[in-house]
């Protein structure tokens, strides 16, 4: 099989109407549907940054189709993608759902050609991000997410895998490294020197981008992280793990768009989770009604952020005790009493370093989306400017607290209670 960075022979952009007939040739998809495909109702959603997304709607049910573009969508032809990122979509889709039962949405075909995937039309859940910004609680949210997590890191590494799959499973993601230099310049690069598309909210933050570009404290920290993102082979990761890759309902939760995966560091999807929970507590305060207004909201998502990293740390380690059948540890190093107790010691400094990779990514992750290219409408939906740059300037500054001095942050009880300080602090402009 090829996989193409040029549109392959027989690749072609789909239109409504394309589609229509091309559902009705796909007997999985016109079952599923139902009906007369005169009568489906197509309507392309598109509020992503990188694809198309049809929502297709028949007599029965719906499904969503997403097309990748030879292209990013958000800038346009002059900014080539391969199409093989629809490929790699379709692969972690099916990999998470055999290891994360109903936490994806279901796959019913892929087209290798057109870059084309349909699956399970979610609904009536919506973009998590969006419930965030209005204030909305999830009460199940820290349960499916911290399986999903758990589960989806710990099967695909050294822990659980024999070395031989674990490097035929690095290999079948090896080629998705156009995605991985999209995170590598946005994330780890951009916006710590002066980038043609980076952006801030200016006049108010130009002082605080200019010292992040000046600051080679952080420099070190952040090509520390690169570092690690370029070489730590260690899971299966999500790669965009943010709040609008997750759909949600009261009960329900499901992770979409894993474009970008590919096999790097855990602390990296973890961190995604925890970047954008505290950001969406450090913008709250830029979408209350009036002092106060949200203080329930706030206070459950900083138990929420606790809780992702506390349950994320139980249910990984009882995998570990349990479903070991990985290379790594192996259980004739650890006999009898002591070296069981030797090794759960181990357990628990493993999760302690995986903890500290998660502050940085973390850190990372908020950084990004306030000095860099892409944007979140946490932030974006304040319209007083002054009051938007207020709530980003205290999330640079608890990022650059944690990006720096990591290590001070020994449990994720010091995260939010950090959070909760930048949330008091009133910055000078
Ligand atoms: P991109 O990779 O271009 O960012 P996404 O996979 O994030 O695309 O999808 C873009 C939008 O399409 C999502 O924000 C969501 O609103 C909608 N969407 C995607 N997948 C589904 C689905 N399975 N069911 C319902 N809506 C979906
Ligand atoms: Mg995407």
């Amino acid at each position: 099989m090829t996989l193409h960075a040029v549109p392959p022979e027989g690749y072609r952009i789909l239109r409504e109407g394309d589609l229509r007939d091309y559902l009705a040739g796909i007997p999985a998809a016109a079952a599923q549907l139902g009906g007369p495909p005169d009568g489906w109702s197509i309507n392309e959603v598109g509020d992503g940054n990188l694809n198309l997304v049809f929502i297709v709607k028949g007599a029965s049910d719906g499904l969503a189709v997403k097309q990748a573009l030879p292209y990013v969508r958000l800038v346009g032809e002059s900014w080539p993608l391969p199409l093989s990122r629809s490929h790699y979509e379709y692969l972690a889709l099916t990999h998470q759902a055999r290891l994360a039962p109903g936490l994806v949405p279901a796959v019913l075909h892929h087209d290798e050609q057109l870059a084309l995937v349909a699956m399970e039309l979610l609904e009536p859940h919506i973009i998590m991000r969006k419930g965030l910004v209005a204030g909305t609680i999830y009460p199940a949210f820290v349960d499916h997410i911290t399986i999903f997590m758990a589960r989806t890191l710990f099967f695909s590494s050294d822990l659980a895998l024999p070395a031989a799959q674990k490097k035929e499973a690095i290999a079948a993601f090896a080629g998705n490294h156009a995605l991985c230099k999209i995170t590598e310049d946005l994330i780890f690069t951009d916006p710590y020197r002066v980038a043609e598309q980076n952006r801030w909210t200016s006049p108010w933050l130009d002082a605080a981008a200019a010292q992040f570009r000046d600051d080679l404290d952080l420099h070190v920290a952040i090509s520390r992280l690169k570092l690690k993102f370029l070489s730590h082979a260690q899971a299966l990761l999500h790669g965009d793990l943010h709040t609008g890759s997750i759909m949600v309902t009261a009960r329900e939760t499901r992770v979409i768009d894993p474009e970008f995966a590919f096999y790097g560091p855990m602390g990296f999807d973890i961190g995604a989770v925890i970047a954008n929970l505290l950001m969406a507590y450090l913008a709250s305060a830029g979408h209350e009604s009036e002092p106060g207004a949200r203080s329930a909201f706030e206070a459950w998502l900083l138990e929420t952020i606790e809780q992702v990293w506390s349950e994320f740390a139980r249910k990984f380690l009882q995998l570990w005790r349990t479903e070991a059948k990985g290379d790594a540890y192996p259980v004739s190093l650890f006999p009898g009493e002591a070296g069981a107790a030797r090794l759960e010691r181990e357990r628990q400094a493993y999760v302690a370093r995986l903890f500290q990779d998660t502050i940085g990514f973390t850190a990372a992750k908020i950084i990004r989306r306030i000095l860099g290219l892409a944007h979140n409408i946490d932030f974006e939906l304040i319209e007083d400017t002054r009051l938007r740059a207020t709530c980003e300037a205290r999330s640079l500054r608890l990022a650059r607290k944690m990006m720096v001095d990591a290590a001070s942050f020994t449990t994720i009880g010091a995260v939010t209670q950090a959070a909760r300080a930048a949330r008091e602090w009133q910055p000078e402009f």
